[in-house]
């Protein structure tokens, strides 16, 4: 077989193609199950190889995650394993850590969390990027010790049982300093996961404290903190109009154009001069782009995305489509034409619509070259956006421009998460957990948190 590594050139026919996907999110995953599809009779012949390299052993369906938190969904039920479904695709658990595009290889960091690293030499022929973004974080003085994430599973369940333990914590105490504090719950960042997390919880432990003889609703404190003049940038300014109202209609305590100063000792400093003691404490303060885009000879835009033409095509030098390199999702500046060019705001909307796109011009581009003829432009439909805030609440928008609330807008935001969770086998759990939770109370207990494993004899018989 001919070697054509470091070869940059049109791809060599007489050699399987190789593509490599970085990141088994929404937009890489959807974007390797539409090109497995596509693909389906070369992959078997083995005149394509496609691998997928994502860290984890899933998809997480970040959109769901509140819902989670709530305890509504079964924590399993919102990722996707990418073995399963990606059948004919190499699913390799690793982290891709340097890309190399002008000579076509990439490096993959195998070793787990504090092993020493392990990496392995990747060589493609087609690359499609889709890693995503990561929190953004501050150097907020406590924040380290007193802050929580909510970007993964674990995360929500850590978060649901912790919030339970303060109604516990607060019913018991006699210390009225201790019970307003566990009383009281912070988050900062009023993007999807702050606003979606703190709906979900407020509406969960307004529930949960009809079980405590001595804590009223009215003594549950929320507060979010958002550094803009505007709730959920990513969605239409009516949508975040509309979700603010419905918040503060619940007592839900927004401060828009404020800052956490300091979290030391467990007492927030506000920007506004406000200060007081919480132990709760949710950090999801925005995203930014994947770190590991710099490592990488790709162009990038200020914010550190990758620079794509409207076709999801990296951007070459000569302002043409650099061949052999696309990237979707919030990884990707993308022009938005309902945003006068402006890049795609970072949602799954958009992740997916752009990742079925990447996948249908990569097959017109493997027969056709870069520049072929049927390689299309991202024209994404007008944005339907809707959030939760609650068992039975959430404010939508139809595409026609229509506005809904209450169980309406709730229904349509299921039925929208629920098209785009990329696995039929999940989308009937995910139904069967809402089918269930409709005919039972809810489920508020707190289960502890995860502990590492016992040795057996240490363990409690
Ligand atoms: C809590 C939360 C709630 C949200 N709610 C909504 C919502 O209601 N509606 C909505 O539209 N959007 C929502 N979003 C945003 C939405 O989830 C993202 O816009 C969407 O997931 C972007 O898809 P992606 O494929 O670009 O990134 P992701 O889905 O994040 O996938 C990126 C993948 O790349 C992997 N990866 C990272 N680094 C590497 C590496 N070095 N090598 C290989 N793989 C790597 C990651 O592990 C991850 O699996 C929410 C996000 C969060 C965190």
């Amino acid at each position: 077989m001919p070697d054509r590594r470091r070869a940059p050139g049109p791809i060599d026919r007489r050699c399987a193609i190789r593509i490599l996907i970085v990141g088994g999110g929404c937009a890489g995953m959807a974007a390797a199950l539409h090109l497995q599809r596509g693909l389906r009779e070369r992959l078997r012949r083995g005149e394509v190889h496609l691998t997928v390299v994502e860290p984890q052993a899933y998809l997480t369906y970040h959109p769901l995650l509140a819902e989670v938190a709530a305890g509504s969904i079964d924590p399993r039920h919102v990722v996707v394993p990418l073995r399963r479904e990606l059948t004919e695709c190499k699913v390799l658990t690793a982290r891709i850590t340097r890309i190399e595009h002008a000579t076509r290889r990439a490096w993959a960091d195998a070793a787990g969390r504090g092993e020493p690293p392990a990496p392995v030499e990747l060589d493609y022929d087609v690359l499609v990027l889709a890693p995503g973004a990561v929190s953004r974080t501050a150097p907020v003085p406590g924040l380290a010790e007193h802050g929580r994430g909510f970007s993964t599973v674990g995360e929500a369940v850590g978060l649901r049982n912790h919030v339970l333990e303060q109604l516990d914590l607060a019913a018991t105490t006699r210390d009225p300093g201790l019970r307003q504090a566990a009383l009281t719950f912070v988050f900062v960042g009023a993007g999807y996961a702050g606003v979606g997390a703190l709906a979900e919880l407020e509406d969960m432990a307004r529930y949960a404290v009809r079980g405590h003889h001595n804590i009223a609703p009215e003594d549950l404190r929320w507060v979010l903190v958002e550094a803009t003049d505007r709730i959920l940038a990513e969605e239409s300014p009516e949508l975040a109009d509309h979700t603010l109202d419905q918040l503060r209609e619940r007592s839900v305590d927004v401060r828009l154009r404020t800052t956490l100063e300091s979290a030391a000792g467990g007492v927030m400093a506000l920007s506004d001069g406000s200060r007081f003691a919480a132990r709760t404490l949710v950090w999801t303060a925005g995203v930014r782009p994947n770190p590991v885009l710099r490592d990488t000879d790709l162009p990038l835009d200020t914010a550190g995305r990758i620079r794509c033409l409207p076709t999801l095509q990296v951007l070459g030098p000569d302002g043409r489509a650099l061949p052999g390199a696309w990237a979707a999702g919030d990884c990707a500046a993308v022009p938005d034409p309902h945003a006068d060019g402006a890049p795609c705001a970072p949602n799954a909307q958009h992740a997916f619509a752009q990742a079925g796109l990447l996948a249908a011009n990569v097959l017109v581009a493997l027969e056709g070259g870069p520049h072929a003829p049927g390689i299309t432009e991202y024209r994404p439909e007008a944005p339907a956006c809707s959030t939760s805030l609650g068992l039975g609440r959430a404010v939508a928008h139809t595409r026609r421009g229509g506005r809904l609330t209450g169980r309406r807008a709730w229904w349509l935001h299921r039925a929208r998460h629920l098209r785009r969770l990329p696995s039929s086998e999940r989308r009937v759990r995910v139904l069967v957990d809402w089918v269930l939770a409709g005919f039972f109370p809810r489920e508020v207990v707190p289960l502890g948190r995860p502990e590492r494993a016992a040795p057996a004899d240490e363990r409690p018989a």
